[in-house]
């Protein structure tokens, strides 16, 4: 169940005074990543407004005892797996001891204040060793979109709204915000040609998803329960898959995306936990009349209650140009984040369905999430119809797909009644030219 508790009330501020009114890190979201300073090694932090709260130094500070300081011990190295895999205990107890620590008018302010370090002179790093990394299709109207794209009379297969699809991706290639995107070399085939070349990729997009952090894994062999999936994730991110599509549309046919996707992924450096999404958590959609129920493995009626987050996404693209005049970012898209046709508990339950392992720090995408309409589609292939409609940009400046100089950066805020709104941090990267064939 999703627990609500004091360190969600929206009346509490902190004596951090930049986390008061912080569009991402006010003192109720509390996210948790890995950061370093020049000459210093990488260790787990909170974000609070536009510091870090130093997870190694607080647990040598005596500030902390049981569940909560084995949290904070667990989360002093370089990555947060040790963390992620105690699970949600230890994880809820580090959180209610951290906020009562940062509320205005703690005892302890004195002790707690030379914990913190400036955002703007960290590193921020990936929060966790990533072993293994999935990336769903769960956005209905992307899948009909992009469906009626490469198979215009049958946009829908039969088995989506039986199956979560989704393929195996690459986890060594996942990057945090900032990282560069090199467009890559890729064979590609035109549709008129009559043979495929081999050069840097000329459809280069970007797919707007959710990404989902593992906690707890379970043993091969053993599936996870849908009623016991969301004990396994530890938190959420902005995820970009960055796609080729021309490499895409050569590839994919019959196994699935493979160096269309694998050349990179950005995702948002801070897990914001599933604790600090309690208040956001709302009922998944119903599915529409004619739909097929899910087979009993993946039904379960609490996750239908709660298992969808009330999120806005919005993407915007500043060309280098914009950037050199000064001119601010256009937006894309956005939308809410209702659009997805299975829930994250139904993606980890099926994931695991045949034994599967999964373990801590996997990383799971929801597949890229677009609306219904026109301004909230998650992927330039998307906006532009393949290629046929132009974005024109304030400069006159106009895209069809991403060129180099480009920045594309993805942004989230769960937004409730009564709760006060929440962020991500930046999910950003700008495209690079490709490396030249010698
Ligand atoms: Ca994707």
């Amino acid at each position: 169940m999703a627990l609500i508790d004091e360190t969600h009330d929206a009346a509490l501020r902190s004596w951090v005074e930049s986390a008061n009114g912080h569009g991402d890190f006010p003192i109720q979201n509390l996210p948790l990543g890995v950061f370093s300073r020049p000459g210093e090694t990488a260790r787990g932090g909170v974000a609070i407004g536009d510091h870090i709260l130093d997870l190694a130094a607080l647990a040598a500070s005596g500030l902390l005892e049981g569940e909560a300081l084995d949290a904070a011990r667990a989360g002093s190295g370089e990555t947060l797996n040790p963390l992620l895999a105690l699970g949600s205990g230890p994880r809820r107890a580090l959180r209610r001891r951290v906020s009562a620590l940062l509320v205005e008018g703690a005892a302890e302010r004195a002790q707690v204040e030379p914990l913190l370090v400036p955002m703007a002179e960290a590193t921020l790093h990936l929060p966790a060793r990533i072993a293994d990394y999935t990336d769903f299709y769960v956005g209905i109207h992307h899948a009909t979109n992009i469906g009626k794209l490469f198979r215009p009379d049958n946009p829908l297969l039969p088995n989506y709204k039986h199956v979560p699809i989704g393929y195996h991706g690459r986890a060594s290639t996942v990057r945090p915000s900032g990282a560069p995107v090199i467009r890559p070399n890729g064979q590609t085939k035109a549709p008129d040609a009559d043979a495929p070349s081999f050069g840097p990729i000329g459809r280069l997009d970007y797919e707007l998803e959710l990404g989902v952090w593992m906690a707890q894994g379970n043993q091969l062999g053993q599936p996870i329960p849908i009623d016991k999936a969301l004990d396994h994730i530890a938190g959420v991110t902005l995820l970009n898959d960055w796609s080729a599509r021309d490499v895409q549309a050569w590839e994919y046919q019959p196994l699935g995306p493979f160096l269309a996707k694998n050349f990179l992924t950005t995702v948002s450096p801070w897990i914001v936990t599933m604790e600090a999404l309690a208040p956001f958590r709302m009922a998944q959609a119903p599915r529409p009349a004619g739909d097929p129920r899910p087979l009993p493995y993946l039904w379960d009626e609490t996750d239908q209650r709660q298992g969808a987050l009330s999120l806005d996404l919005e993407v915007s693209l500043s060309t280098a140009r914009m950037r050199g005049e000064g001119v601010p970012a256009q937006r894309l898209s956005h939308g809410p984040a209702g659009n997805m046709y299975w829930t994250i508990a139904q993606m980890v339950a099926h994931h695991a369905s045949n034994g599967c392992e999964m373990n801590p720090g996997d990383l799971l995408g929801t597949g890229t999430i677009s609306g219904s309409e026109d301004g909230s589609q998650g992927s330039l292939m998307e906006i532009t119809r393949s290629g046929r409609e132009k974005v024109t940009l304030p400069t006159g400046e106009t895209r069809t797909f991403l060129e180099d100089g480009d920045e594309l950066t993805l942004s989230g805020r769960f937004v409730a009644e009564g709760a006060v709104s929440i962020g991500f941090g930046p999910c950003a990267g700008v495209v690079q030219a490709a490396v030249s064939l010698k």
